[in-house]
């Protein structure tokens, strides 16, 4: 089965049918950096990166074009730059010099092209012409409008009702269009604004145009895939549309629309209102990016998604989890044919299992549990014989998924030091106290988290000390105070923390 993927415009998953043979066309609407961009930007580009992948792989084998755009100029950044006594162009490039680094570190590639809206105002502007020429759009007395009631077929991608749509909207003061539900293409500008000529007067596009005129220019239509977040639906992607199509012989303008669920943190939406806002730059520094991008995978595209410290801290130690499995693999072993001929079909089925996951809607969730599932065999693979051909492929799967990186040489050298020295420390704490702490099977010492062992030393300490055994209570904290953990005792329990730390 080849790659299917739900269409937001059919509704319905459908296999990517490239328009021109090989090559796969895909927009997918950018950035607008006027201000600090937070993890809830970075989701749908992470997975749009891991679509891109896949559809590159010899798998898929398509050559891809990708174009994401940068909506440079908006009020935010014209306000922005009014308020620091400078330019907008100066305000886009920090936030958007920000973001790129954010991306690189999140190992997501560049574009093939990042077109930035005020480089492509003459197309915009050839655009707006046809609109009014045929029709579709009127000259009002401070910019130039879209009249939704021209476009029949207005609402269908997002499938909202124009007469609902009417209920409810308004026309704010400021604006002087005929309709509620007509939206600007171009905006007259205002004193002091930045601005551009046009045939209709001075001033700068609106947000929707731009996207319109650059898939077009860039990509040509009908191109294959148009990409972005859940909340672009409506209007963004709904006015594209109704832009684009009237002006092509044959619509749809894209085959698919294919959109990525929303994040939530912490059950809220991100927003520096309620406080919990975190710009993407500080979160990296406190995280894992590649945890950050599993946690992504494991929830799987669509579904919206609830980012909390919790889950981000899961996702980080099932990323450990693999990265020690990887480290097995490495381990270079004289093999049994036996063990080897039983475990050579383990191999295909991942395989199978990987690619069938991807097919279907980019089930992402269900592509990470293979890796799992070799993880759990790394040993088995390692003691066969095998690891090295378990290895290439775990990694040409972590390649897909973008993780790569994660499971690199110098990565898996410093998984195994700290395996090492926690190994260590489970083997000398548990050595000691015969009886009193579980004992742990050698077998499974270099998988234990030492924190888990600290855990029983606390607990041990705690039955001693009810007991009134404060010698045994001493010798667990000072055996614990030895390896550089230090016990906090308060009313609620006992906590540790590692010394100087
Ligand atoms: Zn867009």
């Amino acid at each position: 089965m080849p790659l299917r993927l739900y269409n937001t415009r059919t509704r319905a998953v459908e296999p990517l049918k490239p328009l021109e043979p090989d090559h796969v066309r895909v927009y997918v609407c950018g950035l607008t950096p006027s201000a600090e961009a937070h993890l809830g930007h970075a989701r749908s580009f992470l997975f749009f990166d891991v679509l891109r992948r896949y559809l590159e792989h010899p798998r898929n084998g398509w050559r891809v074009t990708y174009v994401q755009n940068v909506t440079d100029i908006d009020d935010r950044s014209i306000a922005t730059a009014q308020l620091e006594g400078t330019t907008f162009d100066v305000v886009v490039a920090r936030y958007y010099a920000a973001f790129k680094e954010a991306m690189r570190v999140l190992n997501v590639r560049e574009p093939d092209s990042e077109p930035y809206a005020t480089k492509y105002v003459p197309q915009i502007i050839e655009m707006i012409g046809e609109l009014i020429e045929r029709g579709y759009a009127y000259v009002a007395q401070d910019g130039v409008y879209y009249a939704v009631e021209t476009f029949p077929r207005y609402g269908e991608l997002s499938g909202k009702k124009i007469d609902e749509l009417r209920i409810g909207a308004r026309i704010a003061e400021n604006e002087h269009k005929a309709d509620p539900l007509d939206f600007a293409l171009w905006k007259f500008a205002k004193p002091g604004e930045p601005q551009w000529a046009s045939p209709w007067g001075s001033g700068r596009p609106g947000w929707h145009i731009e996207c319109s005129a650059m898939s077009r220019a860039l990509l040509g239509v009908p191109f294959d895939l148009h990409g972005g977040g859940y909340d672009l639906i409506f209007p963004h992607h709904e006015n594209e549309i109704a832009q684009s199509e009237p002006l092509m012989a044959k619509p749809p303008m894209a085959e698919m629309w294919v959109h990525g669920g929303l994040l939530n943190f912490e059950n809220r939406k991100m927003s520096k209102s309620l406080g919990n806002f975190e710009p993407l730059t500080e979160l990296l520094k406190r995280h894992d990016p590649f945890a950050i991008r599993l946690l992504f995978l494991q929830t799987g595209y669509r579904k919206p998604m609830n980012f909390t410290e919790e889950s981000i801290a899961g996702a980080t130690s099932a990323l450990r989890r693999l990265q020690r499995g990887a480290r097995e693999m490495r381990r270079s072993v004289v093999g049994r044919p036996l063990e080897k001929e039983l475990l050579r079909p383990r191999l295909d089925d991942a395989e199978r299992e990987f690619f069938n996951a991807l097919d279907d809607d980019m089930d992402t969730s269900r592509a990470l549990a293979v890796l799992f599932s070799l993880d759990i065999r790394s040993r088995s693979f390692a003691s066969a014989g095998m690891g090295a051909d378990a290895l290439a492929k775990f990694r040409a799967f972590a390649d897909v998924l973008g993780l790569r990186p994660a499971f690199a040489e110098d990565q898996l050298i410093e998984v195994d030091k700290q395996v090492r020295l926690s190994a260590d420390f489970v083997d000398r704490v548990v050595l000691q106290f015969p009886g009193i702490l579980p004992p742990v099977h050698p077998d499974v010492v270099e998988g234990i988290d030492p924190a888990q062992v600290i855990d029983k030393v606390i607990a041990a300490r705690t039955a001693a000390r009810t007991a009134k055994d404060f010698a045994l209570g001493d010798r667990l904290r000072d055996a614990l105070a030895a390896e550089g953990i230090v016990l906090k005792d308060s009313k609620d329990g006992t906590t540790w923390t590692v010394a100087g730390a």
